[in-house]
Order: structure tokens, then sequence, then C-alpha cells
């Protein structure tokens, strides 16, 4: 488990303490609007963070903010140890520390976002050769394992468009490994897939858990966030409503909201 009491900013669990990402107190408005009122939550490496949560919640805000998609209005956010420069009104000082950063970020969202006039292969080496110059024939051999790996080897060819949305997924996933990103943020990865494509792509996620890949995951697939998260974050109008290891958070939750949600999400 990875939150920090952000009273003390102590680790409530001492165990491994190689911290991947930490984010204080974080903010969001958007007008008046006011989404997030102060988020805090810290991953150590290793850590599956499950943000679960009502829609307008904030979920994605969270996950926006963290790679700058959005500015924050206030906050402090640290990935592997570098802290992100920003002003007061949390805007980012520089903006080449954010290009960088957001490449130690493999995002992955809910619509897959793949360059549709590119095919999978050059949707997957696009970042480390073109924004982090690694030479266009390692680039590629990695690309080729990635792909393998999520079981799309034999599609390296093929533009998005011919494959479903369970490939179109997975595409993205090897993407966002190609970075070796040190947190991958996942944006409800399933819930713009059809239901029988939903396995292939939790399958993916699964392992990289397993292997031990740090990883933040709004998702209303409540069984899966169970089943891999080491911590699960409740969301409830742009605060943490209730927070803990899986089996408490599902199997004894506090919160007469977080009670009414799981319900409902069945
Ligand atoms: P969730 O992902 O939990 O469903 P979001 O983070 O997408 O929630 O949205 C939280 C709230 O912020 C919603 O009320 C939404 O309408 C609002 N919101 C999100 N993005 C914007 C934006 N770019 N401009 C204005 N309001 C926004
Ligand atoms: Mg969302």
């Amino acid at each position: 488990m990875g939150v920090t009491d952000p009273a003390t900013d102590t680790a409530i669990e001492s165990g491994r303490q190689e911290e991947a990402i930490r984010v204080t107190d974080l903010h969001k408005s958007f007008g008046k609007l006011e989404v997030l009122k102060g988020v805090s939550l810290t991953a150590q490496k290793g850590d599956v963070v499950a943000i679960i949560g009502g829609s307008g919640s904030g979920k994605s805000t969270f996950l926006r903010c963290i790679n700058f998609l959005e500015t924050p209005s206030a906050g402090q956010i640290v990935v592997n140890g570098e802290e992100i420069k920003m002003r007061r009104d949390g805007s980012p000082v520089d903006r080449r520390q954010i290009e960088r950063i957001r490449t130690r970020l493999g995002m992955v969202f809910q619509a897959f976002n793949l360059w549709t006039h590119r095919t999978l292969l050059e949707n997957v080496i696009e970042v480390p050769v073109y924004v982090l110059k690694v030479p266009r024939a390692e680039a590629i051999k990695r690309a080729r394992v990635l792909l393998d790996r999520v079981g799309l080897g034999d599609k390296a060819d093929t533009f998005p468009a011919f494959l479903s949305g369970g490939q179109q997924q997975r595409a993205a996933i090897a993407r966002a490994l190609a970075v070796d990103p040190s947190v991958m943020l996942f944006d409800e990865p399933t819930s713009a897939l059809d239901p029988e494509l939903v396995g292939e792509v939790l399958t993916v996620i699964r392992d990289l858990a397993a292997e031990g890949r740090t990883m933040l995951l709004v998702t209303h697939e409540m069984k899966f966030a169970r089943e891999v998260a080491t911590h699960v974050v409740y969301l409830f109008e742009g605060r943490i409503e209730e927070q803990g290891p899986p089996e408490e958070l599902f199997g004894n939750p506090q919160s007469a909201r977080l009670q009414q949600f799981l319900q409902t999400v069945g």
C-alpha cells in the first residue's frame, strides 16, 4: 500500500520504500466548478492503485492533471523523485520538464487514442524515436517484443482501423510501455469495449501488475480492482472519501456513500 497520511506525510505501511509517484493536495477547478478538492496519493514502486468513484467524481481529471493534460489549480506532483515545477496557479514553469515527465507516465485512455494513419509498429515506436531519440532499429526491435507481449506480434504492420477495440487497446498499452514508464495511468481502459473484448485487455493489465508495474488504474470493473489492486481509493465529489486495501474497501466499506456506490455498481 502506498498512500501517505497527508498530515504527517509518512508512509502508512513501510516496507518497500521506493516512491514512484506522490501527489499532494491536488486541486483543480474549471471556472467556478471545483472538481478536485485536495487529493493526496502516493504509490510506491510496484503498487497498483485502483481509483473508483461515480461518474463526474473527478477520476479522469485527476489522471489528466498528473501528466498536465489539464493544468492543476494547486498542489504538488513528484514523479520518480522529481518534483514538477509549478507556479502558484498550478501552471508549469518549464514546458520541457512536462514533456520529459510525460514520457515517464504511460497513459492509456478509454478510447484507445492510437494514431489512425500509422501502423501499430509506427504507433509504438513514435515516442521512443521522435521524443526519446532511441535509434530506430532498436525501437523497432523493442516494439516487436511489446506487440508480441500483448498478443499482436502478427499485426505490427496493420492500421488500427482493421483491428477490434480490444486489439487497439492492447496496442495502446504496448505503446505506453514503449517508453518503459515509471507509472502507468489507465483511465477506464475497458469501458469503451464490447463485453466480449474486456477480458483480453484485463489479462494484459493483470500481467503488468503481476510483474510489478506501478499503476494508477481508474476502473469500473470492481471485481478486477479487487483482484489486482494493492490499494483502492474511492473518490466522491473531488475528495478521497475512503481508501484502503481492496479486501477492506470492498469487504468492509465504512462510508455510507461508498456502501451505496458499491451497491449500484454491483
Ligand atoms: P470522472 O472521470 O470521475 O467521471 P471527470 O474528471 O471527467 O469525472 O469530471 C469531473 C467533473 O469535471 C465533471 O463535472 C465534468 O463535467 C467536469 N469537467 C471535466 N473536464 C472538464 C473541462 N475540460 N471543462 C469543464 N468541466 C470539466
Ligand atoms: Mg472519467
